[in-house]
This record gives structure tokens, sequence and C-alpha cells, in this order.
């Protein structure tokens, strides 16, 4: 097996600003990039959801990274899976707007409008990922 997938969800912490974003965003696509993780990081003001896929060294090493950073807490694990394949091709981050789009994503997997990562099971963390990724896709295609 050539790759892992790293899921886990945590609670944002006061120090987790508006300014946090973009710093969390830089240092996020600069490591990855080098360390070879793909995946998507998805949050609103309280809580984020996050899967990292790479090698298992890599995605180990920024995973505890990540769990040390003051910027949230409650950080739980998930899913970890083996996998021969990645399931996203690049590093990506996104915000998770309250709009019906949205709710209704949330409403689909988890029949529950409210974005709450920490009660996610693995099966509709993966698919609202893959969701979440296709949504920022088609924007993406609609901007170009
Ligand atoms: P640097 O590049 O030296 O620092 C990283 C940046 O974070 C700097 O701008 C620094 O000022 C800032 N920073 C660190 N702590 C704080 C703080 N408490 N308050 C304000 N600013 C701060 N990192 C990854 O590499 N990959 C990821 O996928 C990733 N995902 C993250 C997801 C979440 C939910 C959070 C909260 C953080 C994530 N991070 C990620 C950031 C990670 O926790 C480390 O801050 C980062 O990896 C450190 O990078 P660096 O060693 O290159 O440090």
């Amino acid at each position: 097996m050539s790759f892992v997938r790293l899921i886990y969800a945590s609670r944002a912490t006061v120090e987790f600003q508006p300014s946090s974003i973009q710093s969390i965003l830089q240092a996020a696509r600069k490591n990855n990039n080098q360390n070879y993780i793909t995946g998507l990081l998805c949050f609103n003001q309280r809580g984020f959801l996050q899967c990292l896929e790479g090698k298992r060294a890599e995605v180990n090493r920024t995973f505890q990274r990540i769990l040390k950073d003051p910027r949230h807490e409650n950080v739980e694990i998930i899913s970890f899976q083996y996998s021969e394949k990645r399931e996203f091709e690049s590093w990506n981050m996104g915000y998770l707007q309250n709009n019906q789009i949205m709710r209704d994503l949330l409403m689909r997997h988890t029949g529950s409008a409210e974005f709450l990562p920490l009660t996610l099971i693995p099966e509709d963390a993966f698919a609202i990922l893959k969701d979440i990724r296709a949504m920022m896709e088609e924007v993406a295609a609609e901007e170009a």
C-alpha cells in the first residue's frame, strides 16, 4: 500500500482569528507541497475537518505539527486508511459558508444542516470532503 489517508476533526479556539486563515494557508501550502501531502481542509468559525494524504511518515509528521497548534483543540482522528491511490490531487482549503447548498450537502450526508465535524463517522466525513472538493472544482471551472 503506497499511501495513507488521515481524516481528523477539531474545534477552533479563541486563538483562531480571521488572520489565522492566511497564515495556515501559507504554511500548509509550503509544507504540503514540499512533503507531497494532498487533501482538503474545510472549516467554519467553529470547527475543522481535514484530510491528509501522502506517504505514511510525512502524513504523521504533518499531523504531529498540526496537533500542537493552539488555534484548535479536541483534535480527534476520524479515520486512518492505507490506499493505493490518492483521492485528492492537490492540497486545498475551503471556508464552509452557511448557505443553502452547504446545508443541503450536510443534511444529505449527516441528517443535520449544521457542520459538526467532531460527530462524523468515517464514511460521512470522507463523502463530505469529496463533495466539497467537487463543489470547489466546479466553482474554479466557472471562474476560469
Ligand atoms: P512557520 O512557517 O514558521 O509558521 C507557520 C505560520 O503559522 C507562521 O505564519 C506562524 O506565525 C503561524 N502561527 C503558528 N502558530 C500560530 C498561532 N498560535 N497564532 C498565530 N499564528 C501562528 N500545516 C501544514 O504544514 N500542513 C497542513 O495541512 C496544516 N493544516 C492545518 C490545519 C489546522 C486546522 C491548523 C490549525 C493548522 C494547520 N497547519 C498545517 C499549521 C500547523 O499547525 C503549523 O502551524 C505549521 O505546519 C508550522 O509550519 P512551519 O513549521 O513551516 O512554521
